[in-house]
């Protein structure tokens, strides 16, 4: 007898997706026209394009914050109608709230959640304690440097132990070192397996950081977004980004 293998299901699933803004004049700016995506599971993809391409506002309609005017949009396998509990997002501007500690800033979406207070500072300082910010959790984000206040970003995204992690250039507003260290880190929690999230996708505007991070990198170019090119990263991780091998993708 035949056997029925169905074929494995995506974590994130595009197919032509389109989205239109209404400009001030009244008039339809089309920002993403016919994008095709797929993000496997055990992979970690980057979409790189310029500023102004479309990439935050295809995230948004990834983490269900906006929606689509065409095309789907499925999370495995299902279409995404609203934010799905299972993917998280990471903003470039951190979006912490600074009259919340760190350790408030990390349960407040586990508070939303409706999961009681043991159980959310379990798993607040588990996420805390894998991102490198214990002994931080009394502090305001006033009193943080960038990459600190970066990392109770990644500590809010982590604590709901997310199956998909949507990173919107979390790595842009901070300095070269500072970066580097975090990405470092982040892809240590991703291929130590320390964290359980299946899939993770790195929206950059720098090649250099999508390729010391990615499985595969997606080339997005505007008017309208959409995704022009692939290159697969066949380098192990961490990548020496002064190999040869390394400078030649960049390069
Ligand atoms: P990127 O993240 O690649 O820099 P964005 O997705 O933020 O690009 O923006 C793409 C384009 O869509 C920009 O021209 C931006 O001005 C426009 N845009 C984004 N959000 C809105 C919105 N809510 N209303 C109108 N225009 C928008
Ligand atoms: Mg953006």
């Amino acid at each position: 007898m035949a056997e029925i293998t169905a074929a494995p299901t995506a974590l994130l699933d595009l197919r032509g997706v389109r989205k239109t803004f209404r400009t001030p004049e009244r008039h339809e700016r089309t920002v993403l026209e016919g994008v095709d995506f797929k993000l496997e599971e055990g992979e970690i993809v980057a979409l790189l394009g310029k500023s102004g391409s479309g990439k935050s506002t295809l995230l948004r309609i990834m983490a269900g914050l906006i929606k689509a005017n065409g095309g789907e949009v499925k999370y495995r396998g299902r279409p995404i109608t609203g934010p799905a509990r299972g993917i998280s997002m990471v903003f470039q501007s951190f979006a912490l709230f600074p009259w919340l500690t760190v350790q408030e800033n990390v349960e407040l979406g586990l508070e939303a959640a409706g999961i009681g207070k043991a159980e959310r500072e379990e798993r607040a300082n588990e996420a805390i304690d894998l991102i490198g910010l214990g002994g931080y959790e009394s502090a305001y984000p006033k009193e943080l440097s960038g990459g600190m206040r970066q990392r109770v970003g990644f500590a809010r995204a982590l604590v709901m132990r997310p199956d998909v992690l949507l990173l919107d250039e979390p790595f842009s507003a901070l300095d070269v070192l500072t970066s580097e260290t975090l990405r470092e880190d982040l892809v240590e929690l991703w291929d130590e397996r320390k964290i359980p999230t299946k899939g993770i996708l790195l929206i950059s505007h720098n090649i250099e950081e999508a390729v010391s991070v990615a499985d595969r990198v997606l080339v997005f170019s505007s008017d309208p977004g959409r995704v022009r090119a692939e290159i697969r990263v066949n380098l192990p991780r961490p990548r020496d980004t002064e190999s040869a091998a390394f400078r030649q993708i960049v390069d």
